[in-house]
Order: C-alpha cells, then structure tokens, then sequence
C-alpha cells in the first residue's frame, strides 16, 4: 500500500511538472518577440513627434537626425526615420502688393491703343495726306470717324473745322497735317474738363464714390483697379460691395481689396445692397479711410427697378453725407449700346464721371468723344488691360498723341 501510495505521488508530481512547462512555453509564446522594455529609452525617438511634446535627445541621437536630414542617402532614409518637424510659423500674413505710380500710365499703356492707333489716328493722317483732297476723300474722312463712334455731331464738326484749316494752310507738310490734326482732335475730345476722381470729401469724413454701370462692363474690376490706383497715390480705401446681386462679386472685390490692403464691407449674397452700402461708409468712417468705394449691382430689368436700386443705395449712404463722385463704367467695345446705357444711367443718378473699359480691345476710340457729348461729363478714367494696374487716369494730350503716332 505504502508502495502504491508513493507510486501515485511520483506520477502526480510528473504530470505537474510536465504541464507546468507546457503552461510556460504558452506563456512565453504570447510574448512579443521584441518587447519594449518597461522603462521607456530616453533615447528611442518616438515614431510620430508631436508639435510641441517636448523631445529629448542624447546628443548622439540629434547628430544622427541632422545627419540624415542634411546628407540624405536612399538607406538611411527609410520609412522608419523620424520625420523631422518644422518649429510652427505663425501663418504668413498676405502680401500686399504695391501698385505702380498712375503718373504717366496712359503713356505707358498707349501702345495698348493699337487698333484705335490704327484706324482712327493714323487713318485720318494718311488721308489728310492725299495730294488731292477731293470730295471723295473728305467722305472717307467723315467714314473713318464715325466708323470709330466719334458720333454724327462732332464728326461733323470735326470734319468742317478740318475742311476750313486745310485750305487756310495752303502747302500740306505731314508736320503741319500731324500738328493740325492733334489740335483738333484735343479739342474734340476737352482739354476743359476736371478730370480728377474726386477723393476728398473736404470734410473729415472719407471721400465716397458709388461705381455704376451695367454688369460685365468691367464695373467690380474696376472698382478694384480704382481702389489701387488711389493706394497708389497714398490713399487708404475701404471697399463696398454693394453688387450682391451677381454671385461671386463680394469675393471678387474682396481679392482686389486683400492684395493692396484694403477692407472689404460686405454681406450675405442677395442681401440689400443699401445697407452694406451705408455699413461701407460707416467703417470708413470708424477707420478714418480717405475713401469708400462702393461697387454696385446693374441690372438693366427695368428703368424703375434700376432707378429703386441705386436711389435707395444712394440715398442711404447719403445719410452720413453726400455722394462725392458718381462713376459710371462703359465698355468701350459696346459703341452704341454703351451709349444707351449711358443715357439710362444718367436718368437715374447724377453721374459725375465715365470709366471707359476695354479700349485695348477695340478700334472704337472715337467713343471718348461721342459719351461725353451725350452725358457733358468727362471720361476720367479709361481702362486699357485686364492687369490690376492696367486702369489709366484719362489724359487728352496722351490720348491723342497715341492715336496719332510719332
Ligand atoms: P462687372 O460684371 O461689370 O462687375 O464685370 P467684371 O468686373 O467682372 O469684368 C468683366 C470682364 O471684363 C472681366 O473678365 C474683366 O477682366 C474684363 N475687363 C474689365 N476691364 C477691362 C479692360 O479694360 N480691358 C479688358 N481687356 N478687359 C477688361
């Protein structure tokens, strides 16, 4: 019995040691094969720094990270390698850019003029310089200016003035023709006219001028052209965008402000034009800007629905002060439709001066001439380019010497 008894323990006590190595073995299985130890390494960088966890180094560890950011090498770089990360930057402020001087830039811009150059300016030289002026000739003459929108009155004009000198002068040198023709044509076009944009109010309150004109003339670029140019001449400006009727126009103006500086007022798409008007103005105010520009919506629905729109907008602006320029925008490549804008328009507010656009793209100068006779306003500004600094202040001397030619 004793015998069996210490036969059963023996046998009990190898089975336990037999599964108890089995037990262990599993346990060890389940083990990773390269366990982290418990303590962390203060060396291990870890897979993914954050920006801002404080990162400590040995210094054998940040020579390697120099190492290999400096001498990049296909093997050392491999996947594993910490990224290294930049210290943050503060976000870069936007570049406001600085507008080239409007002094002297319907000169620069003349040969943008080119087609107005060539059939009206020159057109006229070389048949004023025929041997005979006959009948035949004075009619082309007469062709050429109406064919460039001078207009039926001023053509005219111009072409008995021209008759009259040109039998006066008797011998005909291309110095006397040249010299004839730019003077007529000044005069045609005024040398009379204030042609300044008026940007101060004479109070202390800022300048407000309201653009107007129908949609896709080139009215927002040219509010934000203008907005430049005043920059240029070392104005501050304060944006309106008031044309909440076609989308994307706020953000339009808005990127035009951004680049020189400039706050844009603006609301919800669709929303009263009146009211970002008068918030315009009273910002510009707040901020002591020299000028409020406000951009319009034109719509040509309907004469009283234009005529609601503006007059609201401009009778609410009002309220902190009168209007002290109302601009209308034309595209010159229109010819006579922008002329019946321009008399619409002219029924609705008190236009105080014209923006010419798109003279770069058209042969079409003689406009100047025929829109200021219909509104007895002057063109004060014409725009010659898509460029941001492609917005002239109108000047008669350039304009013409450009059409003319050397
Ligand atoms: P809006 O609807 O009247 O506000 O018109 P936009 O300001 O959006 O202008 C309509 C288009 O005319 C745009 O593509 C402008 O770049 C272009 N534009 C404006 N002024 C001129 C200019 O003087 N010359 C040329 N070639 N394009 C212009």
């Amino acid at each position: 019995m004793d015998i069996l008894i210490l036969a059963v323990v023996i046998a009990l006590v190898a089975v336990g040691a037999i599964s108890g190595l089995v037990v262990g073995s599993r346990k060890k299985k389940q083990l990773p094969p390269s366990a982290p130890p418990s303590t962390p390494t203060i060396t291990a960088p870890p897979a993914e720094p954050q920006v801002g966890e404080d990162a400590v180094e040995t210094a054998e560890e940040s020579r390697r990270t120099i190492e290999e950011v400096v001498l990049p090498d296909a093997e050392a770089a491999a996947p594993e390698a910490p990224p290294v990360v930049a210290a943050p930057e503060a976000p870069a402020a936007p570049e406001i850019e600085v507008p080239e001087p409007t002094a002297g830039r319907l000169i620069r811009l003349r040969a943008r003029l080119a087609r107005s150059q060539n059939s009206l300016g020159k057109g006229l030289l070389t048949l004023l310089s025929r041997e005979h002026l006959d009948e035949d000739t004075w009619e082309e003459i007469e062709e050429t200016l109406l064919i460039a929108d001078v207009g039926v009155v001023p053509t005219q004009e111009l072409v008995d003035r021209l008759r009259e000198r040109v039998k006066v002068l008797g011998t005909r040198t291309p110095a006397d023709l040249r010299a004839l023709l730019k003077e007529e044509l000044l005069t045609l076009v005024g040398t009379d006219f204030d042609r300044a944009v008026k940007t101060e109010s004479g109070l202390d309150t800022p300048a407000v001028v309201m653009v107007v004109g129908v949609n896709g003339t080139g009215k927002t670029t040219t509010t934000g052209k203008l907005a430049r140019v005043l920059v240029a001449d070392g104005r501050s400006v304060v944006l309106g965008a008031a044309d909440t009727f076609r989308a994307a126009a706020a953000d339009q103006l808005q990127t035009w402000g951004d680049r020189v500086g400039a706050r844009t007022v603006r609301g919800p798409e669709g929303g009263d034009p009146a009211s970002i008007a008068y918030d315009a103005v009273k910002e510009g105010i707040a901020e002591g800007a020299d000028v409020v520009l406000i951009d319009t919506a034109g719509r040509l629905h309907t004469k009283t629905g234009l005529m609601d729109e503006l007059g609201k907008v401009k009778r609410v602006v009002e309220k902190h002060g009168p209007l002290d320029e109302v601009l209308l925008v034309l595209d010159a490549t229109t010819g006579q439709n922008g002329l019946t804008q321009a008399r619409v328009f002219a029924e609705v507010v008190d236009i105080t001066g014209i923006v010419l656009t798109k003279l770069d793209g058209t042969a079409k100068g003689g406009i100047v001439v025929a829109v200021q006779r219909e509104l007895g306003v002057p063109v004060k500004l014409v725009g010659l380019g898509e460029g941001a600094d492609d917005l002239a202040p109108f000047e008669p001397e350039a304009f013409v010497d450009a059409l003319i030619g050397d």
